[in-house]
Parts: C-alpha cells; structure tokens; sequence
C-alpha cells in the first residue's frame, strides 16, 4: 500500500520482532499516545512483554500476518532478518515502513554491497563467494580478509577471518558452502555509523555520526560528542547515508555502518533497516530519539530534526556482566545509579547468556570530559 496518511496518537502501531528495540518502539510509541502490537514467537519477549497487544507466532504464518494486519494500522519491523515476504504480505492490507525490498536489500550483503556501489558509496574490496570457481578465481590482494555469510550474521557471528587461501577454503567449508562475500582486511581507524530518519515525503533527519568500539565482534561503546570523528569523516557518513537511503527510496530509521580507514578515507560496511544499538544514546541525549523517529516515519508525522542536549557514552551492558554461575548476580546498580548522569535501560530479559545484550547504560553530562570520566566510573562499578 502507498506510504501512511496520517496516523495520530488514538491509532495502533504494529511491530514486527519482540526484541529490545521493538521494545523501546513500543516504549515511544505508546509515550506518545499510540496503542501497539507485537508479533513475535517468543511469549516472553522484551516487546511483548510491554505491548497492548502480543501475537505469538512465527513471522509467516498467515493467520498471524492477517491478525496483525487487522490490529495494526500500520506496522513496521524491529530487525531485519523478518521475512521480506511476511512485510509485502502485510503491504497488501496495510502501510509497512520500511518496505519488505528495502529489507531484503539489507538482509544479503552482495545485495547490500551492490546497492552501496550503485549509490556511488565505497565499500571494502571484496568478492562473492558461491561456488568452487568462485574460490578459486579469489584475487590475492582479497588476503588476509575476512569471509562472511551473505545472510543471517549478526555480532560477528557467520564470519570467519582468513590470512591464506587454504583458510579461505576451509572457512567456506566450515560456513556450510552457503553464499559468502570474502572482504578485504582493512587497516581500521575507527568505526562509526549514522542512523537517518526519511518520511514517505523524501524529508531527511539524521543524529550525529557516532563513533562505535566493539568488543569480539559486538558493540561494547558508542561515542557521540564534538570532536569524536574527524569532520571530514564525519560528513561524509551523513552524506553517504542520505545517498543510501535515497536509493532505496526508503521510509523509515536506516542506520548505516562506516569504517574509518587509517588514511581517513571511509568505507561503508553494513546497513540495518530499522534503529541500531549504536543510536541508543538518542533516547537521553537528544530530544528526539530514534525511536520516536521511528514512530513518526511510520504515522506520517513532520520529522523534527534532533539536537542533541548533551555528549554522550553508550556502554552495552552483557549477560557477561551478570556473574556467580547457576544463580547469577545483578550487576551493582545501586552504586551506578548513584554516580550522576547514568541512564539505566533494561530490556527485561531474564536469562543472562554470555555475549546477550541485556541492556545498555548511556551516560551523560556537561563535558566531554565530564562524561568520559562518568562511564570510567560506571565501568570500574560494572567490573
Ligand atoms: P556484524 O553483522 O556481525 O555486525 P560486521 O560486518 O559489521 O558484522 O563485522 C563486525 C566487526 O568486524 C566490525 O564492526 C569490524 O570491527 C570488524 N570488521 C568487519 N569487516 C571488516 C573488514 N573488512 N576489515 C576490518 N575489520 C572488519
Ligand atoms: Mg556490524
């Protein structure tokens, strides 16, 4: 269906995945006076949980879609691997942003990769890997690299690095032959990533750039105060993003993933078709969120453009953090709360599995320095 009239506070918001950030759509959504729905196998799911309405269910399983389709007004999704074909089945009744070919684009990374060059946006040098051939005719300058599913990776997981060519081969084995693209191995600077909101109008709002740590192949910290990227860098990735989401003709939050090369070139990596965890600081530092964007891209209301009121630190906070084996231990969240400028986001999940994001702290404060040594604190709490 063509994008939404205008949805006001009174309609219902649908949303596809009940993970942390349909949960914090759900949160934002229903802040604002919108009733909502989650579909989402899990009966226990962090947006589930929190939602008027939860459908259990499997995403594609028609009954489901129709029912969500006759709750919802309109229904967007909250990760990206929700079947494409489970969004253009909910396009038939209702307004779905973003649109399920904008999803599968982000779903498969040689899409992906080929809709960054098409946009006239770098990425890594890289090559696809589907076949023995394809292997075999891999370009030595590809090595050392890093071999990576096509579809379904998230937090490092689905990728392998690789220094020889008999690594290469033995990764592709060890991946299951399945479609991958081997990358480059590039000499990082930095990362950083920059989440957009575009309306069904072609108006664009975006957050400042970010700058992102991670940890085993997961988000550990975001960044986001002056001077954190360089300006070139910077500006750049807000330019590629607009590029990028134009493209697509998307509607809806797009936050799209940037290497910093040591040279201060900048590299695509990846897109996610909805908000990211990188954008999570919004939600105490900036006086529109992405979440918010989220909803207002989704009921076809104006996009105010954010400004953030404070710097500020992200720190994911992991199942790890949670200790003492069978019968695990909060965190000290008293000794947090009682330090200034900590924001506390828990996502209601209760099994604290190693790697599990299970919530995140965003710390904020007058200064950039004010700040770094805010989360310096929270972190010797965290242990
Ligand atoms: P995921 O989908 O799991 O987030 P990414 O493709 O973003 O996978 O890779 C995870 C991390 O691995 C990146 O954030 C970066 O730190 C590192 N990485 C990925 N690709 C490259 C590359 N071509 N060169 C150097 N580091 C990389
Ligand atoms: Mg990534």
């Amino acid at each position: 269906m063509n994008p939404p009239a205008i949805l006001l506070p009174g309609a219902t918001l649908g949303v596809m995945g009940g993970g942390q950030l349909g949960r914090m759509f759900v949160h934002a959504a229903q802040r604002m006076g919108y009733f909502t729905a989650v579909l989402d196998p899990d009966a226990q799911s962090p947006a589930g949980r929190v939602s008027h309405h939860h459908l259990h269910g499997e995403y594609l399983e028609t009954r489901h879609l129709a029912e969500l389709a006759r709750i919802a007004d309109a229904i967007t999704t909250e990760f990206e691997n929700v079947p494409a074909a489970a969004l253009e089945q909910l396009a038939v009744h209702r307004p779905v942003a973003p649109g399920g070919e904008a999803v599968a684009i982000a779903q498969d990374r040689i899409r992906e990769k080929a809709h960054f060059t098409r946009c006239g946006v770098a990425c890594a040098p890289h090559a696809v890997i589907e076949t023995d051939e394809h292997l075999a005719l891999v370009a030595d300058s590809l090595l050392p690299g890093i071999l990576k599913t096509a579809r379904l990776g998230y937090d490092g997981k689905g990728q392998l690095r690789v220094a020889t060519r008999e690594a290469l081969v033995q990764a592709w084995n060890d991946l299951g032959r399945v479609p991958c693209v081997l990358e480059q191995m590039l000499p990082l600077a930095a990362e950083c990533s920059v989440v957009v909101a575009r309306g069904a109008d072609g108006r664009m709002v975006h957050l400042p750039p970010q700058r992102n740590l991670h940890r085993d192949g997961i988000l550990a910290v975001t960044e986001v105060f002056d001077g954190v990227l360089p300006d070139a860098a910077a500006a750049q990735a807000v330019a590629s993003t607009q590029a990028i989401a134009e493209g697509l003709g998307y509607v809806g939050v797009l936050c799209v993933e940037f290497f910093v090369l040591q040279d201060g070139s900048l590299v695509v990596n990846e897109m996610a078709p909805r908000p990211h965890n990188s954008g999570h600081w919004s939600l105490d530092a900036c006086d529109v969120s992405q979440f918010e964007l989220q909803v207002r891209t989704l009921a076809g209301l104006p996009l105010a453009v954010p400004r953030q009121h404070s710097p500020a630190i992200m720190l994911n906070l992991l199942g790890d953090l949670w200790r003492g084996g069978s019968t695990p231990a909060e965190p000290d969240w008293t000794s947090i709360l009682a330090l200034p400028g900590m924001h506390l986001h828990l996502y209601g999940k209760t099994d604290a599995r190693v790697g599990r994001k299970m919530g995140h702290l965003t710390v904020t404060g007058p200064t950039a320095a004010a700040v770094r040594e805010r989360a310096l604190k929270a972190c010797e709490v965290l242990g």
